[in-house]
């Protein structure tokens, strides 16, 4: 998972909550950039997430 990632940029935390029915992440909630980068998936991942009152059902 890991491979060829730089040891000091870890994924970055994803809600897998939120990715568990995503396609383009296929649930992990990040993507891989071109880079090789972890992203949030921008799919499915929010940038900020600032809902304090949850509207899961
Ligand atoms: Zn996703």
């Amino acid at each position: 998972m890991t491979h060829g990632a730089h040891p000091l940029a870890p994924a970055p935390h994803a809600d897998i909550d939120q990715a568990r029915h995503c396609a383009d992440c296929r649930g992990w909630g990040t993507v891989i950039t071109p880079d090789g980068r972890h992203e949030l998936c921008p799919a499915c991942q929010r940038p900020e997430e600032t809902d304090s009152s949850a509207v899961r059902a």
